[in-house]
């Protein structure tokens, strides 16, 4: 029934631009007139803001069908494409791109029909939000309230629709015991069913990891386990099965910690086999992640009723609407679509989400149904804590929700606890976070809007019961006017900095500008803290004061408020008491940072510390700078790693499909921290049962000329269309992947194959793999998180080409470490690793095949260890690859198809 709407939709490619009109009708048109035409007439789209970029024109607006599926469906998942929609939809999916505008008419229709019929689940709360959105001018207004029938009674807002939470008594102590190897492998039997018999190397893979669950022996000293498992073993479960048993009868809870969303979606799916029950996997299976994620009910209502405005007005209403459905809150990883925020530009994503510890816990009015407390509760009683590494270690080091601190843990993605400690640990003072600092301390100034308040505000009872409490807050906000204000950056730019810090990030910035080289690249630059000169030593020493000047009063806020809770008033009742408590953990950590800093800042002219690398930064994207200031990393960050994490546990397993690298076990515990235990962690290895030698082969290009952008574009092309499709492409540096994707996005739009790339669509990763893996056609290029992070089993990913050896950055901390570790032995080891991550993204499952491509003819030979044994590794020229990728790959091509389609008549798909 597409003449139901009289709208005409527009829909964009790199390879062309199409519109059709009311009645159905499809045409091709220019650039030019698209424009002129979205301008003088509403018109439906598919994801304003990419159709916005293809067309060369950022600022186009229209009725995106995704917002309208947000509203129709909020908390439910499609792929931002025609073919996603039609999935979602239920619809015939376009035939080519230019049947893709019809089918945008086809897909608004069956949207508008869905609210239409009397099963629609998501239908409460719809009306009350469609009247909001009306008044906002929200583009799919008017069709939405036309076919929107007015309750009979007032709907309740979501903030009464919304379950609490209870409280619950804290858990006890879990029981010690054993868990036999035997049991764990009986468990392994259960979970991988009938169907698939547990392999070998997995059964023995349960086994180890069961011994790991003994009762802990000496305190500081925990089991550890070093498990690599090739990718194939099914350590997922292997680690599950011991896992779920010592948490049945310890009743405990064993947090497993990961490095990357798609290992916690995957975990998410695979507790269905333990807890096959919805109810009963909701309750042992909980899924953590830092306060940040999750929407704060109290930020939203303030941005439903009148905080936000314009676009960000209309993203917190559809917000609303999916809080009404979600799962568990979670805005970034969990059921809020990753594209949902990008339509607005992140416009409010981020003021929604509790960023600052702005929490007034148990003062807020939505507390017992606060999404964040809710997931904490819920992991009070959980068998399985699904968290990842940074949450795992910040809850560790910070010593917050201590009653329920992590102290059985398996860290999946193990090859990441390095890089994840090092995030961790470091410390950095910069404008930014003293903004932050200044923020939480006296609230926003100038005109912002909302209920952001600062602790003042929040401590007012206090202050005026306390007197002595009163003073060091008073003398805190004082101090806090020293922190850089709004617009320091611009006034650093103009050379009229204000105050003590202000002053020091400007004689940074003035440093590194003199010292830095590779000033034109547009993005981060950055010097060694090493031989200063008198002007930055000199600005150092004011800005010390001023810290110091701060973190007395805080310190003595801290135990001026202990003591109230100690010596509790009258008035002090539960929600005081938890306020109180919350501005407590507040205080604790932020005096931590203050801390760390005034040492950094120490650092500045004084001696250094060989635990450490300091150097100072401008951060930068695309030219624009965004912060600027002092930054400092642990030399080795498992030490941190294992004292705060690591020796207060009973038992760790630390596991991943490359845990070694292509090095030795010595290497595997010095990237975990376990060289830093006193007790000796167990080591378990199991090769992956996949065939790399048949299914998949290297090729070194050996006849591009380095650094010559039209080459490397042109091989990429290439490659891509003898592949046809379905090639990842992985980049060390943005610039040129964005250089490669301007030069031949459109001629393989032309041909019918899509390219995307993180850092030039405006789409988030995640969608972007999504986008990838729906789509055999298409390609993505991308940089590190692409390389670490994308599981595309199947016919979807065939070709990984890299663009050179991905040797490391050389900056300052790079320099340090590589001093330390060993000179050109170091950077081997980080590029084996790199190596092996990427060419593991190929194969998936034991059908896969591809061919992994690394364009570089300077490749050294003692590096190509990093592949599976027995592989073909190839030196070859561009040609000879592509007619190998071209006849290779159609040979895996039609193996794929026929192994899929196998899998389909067997049900298995
Ligand atoms: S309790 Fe805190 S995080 Fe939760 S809704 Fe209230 S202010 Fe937001």
């Amino acid at each position: 029934m597409a003449a139901s709407l009289p709208y005409p939709a527009l829909y964009a490619t790199h390879g062309g631009i199409w519109i059709a009109g009311a009645d159905g009708a499809a045409r091709g048109l220019g650039r030019g007139e698209a424009i002129a035409r979205a301008a003088e007439t509403p018109m439906i789209m598919l994801n304003a803001p990419l159709v916005g970029q293809r067309l060369g024109y950022p600022d186009l607006s229209g009725l995106d069908l995704l917002e309208l599926f947000a509203f129709v469906f909020p908390a439910r998942f499609a792929v931002p494409t025609p073919k996603g929609m039609a999935h979602a939809l239920g619809l015939a999916p376009p035939k080519d791109d230019g049947e893709a505008a019809p089918f945008l008419l086809r897909a608004a229709n069956a949207l508008l029909e869905r609210m239409g019929r009397a099963d629609w689940p998501e239908r409460e709360g719809a009306w009350a939000s469609a009247q909001a959105l009306y008044r906002l001018r929200w583009a799919w207004s008017q069709p939405v309230t036309g076919r929107l029938q007015r309750p009979e009674r007032d709907e309740r807002w979501l903030f009464s629709r919304l379950p609490e939470w209870e409280e619950k008594a804290p858990r006890p102590q879990p029981k010690s015991v054993r868990i036999a190897p035997a049991d764990a492998v009986a468990r392994l039997a259960l979970l991988t069913g009938r169907d698939a018999e547990p392999r070998e190397g997995q059964k023995d893979y349960a086994a180890s990891a069961a011994a790991a669950f003994d009762p802990r022996r000496i305190e500081g000293h925990p089991n550890m386990l070093l498990a690599e498992a090739g990718t194939g073993i099914g350590k997922t479960l292997g680690y599950l099965a011991p896992a779920s048993l010592w948490a049945e009868k310890a009743e405990g809870a064993v947090w497993i910690s990961t490095f990357t969303k798609a290992l916690q979606r995957q975990l998410d799916r695979e507790s269905e086999r333990l807890f096959p029950d919805a109810r009963e996997r909701k309750a042992k299976v909980v899924i953590r992640k830092g306060r940040e994620n999750y929407l704060c009910l109290l930020n939203l209502e303030d941005a439903l009723q009148g905080g936000f405005a314009g676009r960000a007005a209309i993203f917190a209403q559809l917000t609303a609407r999916w809080a009404g459905y979600t799962k568990d809150g979670d805005m970034v990883g969990g059921d809020m679509p990753g594209w949902l925020p990008t339509l607005f530009r992140r416009a409010g994503a981020t003021a929604l989400t509790d960023r600052r510890g702005e929490c007034v816990y148990a003062g807020c009015p939505h507390y017992r149904k606060c999404f964040i407390e809710r997931s904490a509760r819920a992991s009070q009683d959980a068998d399985l804590v699904i968290a990842n590494h940074a949450l795992v270690m910040v809850n560790a080091a910070r010593g917050r929700d201590a009653g329920n601190a992590p102290s059985r843990i398996v860290f999946d993605e193990g090859h990441h606890l390095f890089d994840a400690a090092d995030s961790t640990f470091a410390t950095a003072l910069t404008g930014q976070e003293t903004i932050e600092l200044r923020r939480w301390l006296i609230g926003p100034e100038g005109k912002a809007r909302g209920r952001r308040r600062g602790l003042a505000a929040r401590l007012m009872d206090v202050a005026s019961y306390d007197e002595a409490g009163g003073a060091v807050l008073e003398a805190a906000i004082q101090a806090a006017g020293l922190l850089t204000g709004d617009g320091w950056l611009q006034r650093i730019g103009e050379g009229i900095a204000f105050g003590p810090l202000e002053k020091l990030f400007a004689s940074v910035r003035g440093t590194v500008y003199a010292r830095a080289s590779a000033q034109d690249a547009g993005y981060g630059i950055e010097t060694e803290m090493a031989e200063l000169d008198g002007d930055i030593v000199a600005a150092a020493s004011p800005a010390l004061e001023a810290m110091e000047l701060l973190l007395r009063p805080l310190m003595a806020l801290g135990k001026r408020l202990e003591a109230v809770l100690e010596d509790a008033p009258d008035w002090l009742d539960g929600s005081a008491r938890a306020r109180i408590e919350g501005a407590i953990g507040g205080l604790t950590w932020r005096t931590q940072s203050l801390s760390a800093w005034i040492a950094l800042a120490a650092r500045i002219g004084g001696p250094a510390d060989p635990d450490f690398v300091d150097w100072l930064a401008v951060e930068r994207i695309d030219g624009r700078e965004f912060d600027i200031g002092l930054h400092r990393r642990w030399l080795d960050p498992t030490r941190p790693l294992a004292e705060a994490v690591l020796k207060p546990a009973h038992n760790v397993i630390v596991t991943s499909a490359t845990l070694r690298g292509a090095g030795d076990w010595a290497a595997a515990e010095a990237r975990t921290g376990a060289c830093h235990l006193e007790n000796a962690a167990q080591h378990f290895a199991a090769n992956s049962p996949f065939d790399y030698a048949a299914n998949s082969d290297v090729l070194i290009v050996t006849d591009l000329k380095r650094g010559d952008p039209a080459q490397l574009a042109g091989a990429y092309a290439r490659l891509i269309e003898a592949a046809g499709g379905g090639t990842l492409g992985l980049f060390t540096a943005i610039q040129r992947l964005k250089a490669v994707h301007a030069r031949i996005a459109d001629r393989l739009a032309r041909i019918g194959l899509p390219l995307y790339a993180q850092h030039v669509d405006p789409i988030d990763t995640g969608t972007l793999v999504d986008i990838f893996r729906d789509d055999p056609r298409a390609s993505l290029l991308g940089t590190d998180a692409l390389r670490d992070g994308v599981d595309v089993p199947g016919h979807s990913l065939r070709l990984v080409v890299m663009e050179g050896v991905p040797w490391p950055r050389p900056n300052v901390l790079h320099a340090a470490r590589r001093a330390a570790g060993g000179g050109s032995a170091y950077d081997d080891r980080v590029v084996r690793a790199r190596l092996a991550q990427a060419f593991g993204r190929l194969i998936r499952r034991a059908e896969d095949r591809g061919t992994f491509v690394l364009l570089s003819a300077a490749t050294p030979s003692r590096l190509l260890n990093a592949f599976p044994p027995g592989v073909t590794i190839r030196r070859v020229g561009i040609a000879e690859a592509i007619e190998r990728v071209r006849s290779g790959l159609s040979t895996a091509t039609q193996l794929g198809h026929q192994v899929e389609q196998e899998q389909a008549a067997e049900g298995l798909q």
